[in-house]
C-alpha cells in the first residue's frame, strides 16, 4: 500500500496542546525545553478502532505513571486525559487511527535540575488503518540480534514509557532496516530474550505460550491482553527467563504491541518459525477483542 509522505509538521487539522485545540502546523515548542534536551518526556501509542481506542484508560494511567517513574506530574486525570483524547479523535473524525499523546517539561529551567518546570501534554491523532499482508502473516517477519541490550531496572526506570529508553531502540531498528530486516530482537541487561524495538515477544512450545518476565521492559498493553485471550482459550501461558538459544525449542513467534497488533515471526536471527494454529487463533481473537 503506498502511503502518500507528508512530514508530521506540516498536517491538516488540529492537536490538543495544553488544553486547547491547535491548528496542526502551529503546535509548536521552543527549542530551549527540557524535554528535548534531557529526555524529560514520556508518550504513548494508542490505536484508534472504529472511532474508539482500544484500553484508552490503560493508556492514560501508564502515561502519567511513566511521567511519575521519570519525575513529574502530569496535572490531568486519566479521565481528563481519556477527555482530551476523545475530543481530538471527533475533531480529526478518525475512524481507524493512531494517538500519540506526549508529555514533556518546558524551558523554565535548562539544566540538569528541572524541579517546576512546566509539564506540557500534547496529544495528536492521524488516520492510520491496520492492514493485512498476506505474505506477511504466511511468512511472518525476520529479525536480527539487536547489538544494544535492555538496560537493568537499576540502570534506568525500564517500566516508563520514556522517550530516553527510546534511544537504543531507534539505533537497532535502523540497524536492522538497514541490513534487511524487518526489526531487532533485545536481549535484557542478563544476556536474556527481552523484546523487539517496539513490541513485546511470545513464542509458542508445543502448544504453550512461553513469553520473558516483563521486569526490565514494557509490560505491554497488549502482551497482557494477548495473555488474557490465552487463558480464556485455555492455552497455557508461562512467563519465564529464555535463553536465545531455547528460541530452537518454539514452532511459532510472534510480536504484541499496539502498533504492532500481533505479528507473525518467521526467523530471529538463525532460529525459524513457522506461523500456525496458536498465533492464528490469536490473532482472530484480538482482531474481534479490539473491535468489540
Ligand atoms: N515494548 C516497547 C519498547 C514498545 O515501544 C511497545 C509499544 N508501546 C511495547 C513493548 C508494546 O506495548 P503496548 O502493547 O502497550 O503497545
Amino acid at each position: 500500500m503506498a502511503e502518500e509522505f507528508i512530514p508530521f509538521d506540516k498536517r491538516e487539522g488540529f492537536i490538543w496542546y495544553n488544553g486547547e485545540l491547535v491548528p496542526w502546523p502551529d503546535a509548536k515548542t521552543h527549542i530551549l525545553n527540557h524535554g528535548l534536551h534531557y529526555a524529560s518526556c514520556v508518550f504513548e501509542g494508542e490505536r484508534v478502532y472504529e472511532g474508539k481506542v482500544f484500553k484508552l484508560s490503560e493508556h492514560s494511567q501508564r502515561l502519567k505513571d511513566s511521567a511519575n517513574l521519570i519525575g513529574f506530574d502530569i496535572p490531568y486525570s486519566v479521565e481528563e486525559i481519556n477527555e482530551f483524547t476523545n475530543l481530538i479523535i471527533k475533531t480529526q473524525n478518525i475512524t481507524d487511527g493512531y494517538v500519540r499523546p506526549v508529555a514533556w517539561l518546558g524551558s523554565e529551567r535548562m539544566k540538569i535540575y528541572a524541579k517546576g518546570n512546566t509539564v506540557h501534554l500534547a496529544i495528536a491523532t492521524w488516520e492510520w488503518p491496520a492492514y493485512f499482508s498476506e505474505e506477511l502473516y504466511e511468512k511472518g517477519i525476520r529479525l536480527c540480534w539487536a547489538k544494544w541490550k535492555r538496560p537493568s531496572p537499576e540502570t534506568a526506570p525500564t517500566a516508563s514509557k520514556a522517550a530516553g529508553l527510546y534511544m537504543i531502540a531507534t539505533m537497532s531498528k535502523q540497524i536492522a532496516t538497514d541490513d534487511g530486516y524487518d526489526d531487532a530482537m533485545m536481549l535484557d541487561y542478563q544476556g536474556n530474550i527481552a523484546e523487539a524495538t517496539g513490541a513485546n515477544f511470545f513464542m509458542v512450545v508445543d502448544g504453550a505460550l512461553h513469553t520473558p518476565i516483563a521486569d526490565c521492559f514494557l509490560d505491554g498493553i497488549t502482551r497482557r491482553t494477548v495473555i488474557d485471550i490465552a487463558k480464556e482459550n485455555g492455552i497455557e501461558v508461562i512467563e519465564r527467563r529464555i535463553k536465545p538459544e531455547e528460541l530452537s525449542q518454539g514452532q511459532e513467534a510472534f510480536l504484541t504491541g499496539t502498533a504492532a497488533e500481533i505479528t507473525p515471526v518467521g526467523a530471529i536471527g538463525e532460529y525459524e518459525f513457522k506461523p500456525g494454529k496458536v498465533t492464528n487463533l490469536l490473532m482472530d481473537a484480538y482482531h474481534k477483542l479490539v473491535r468489540a
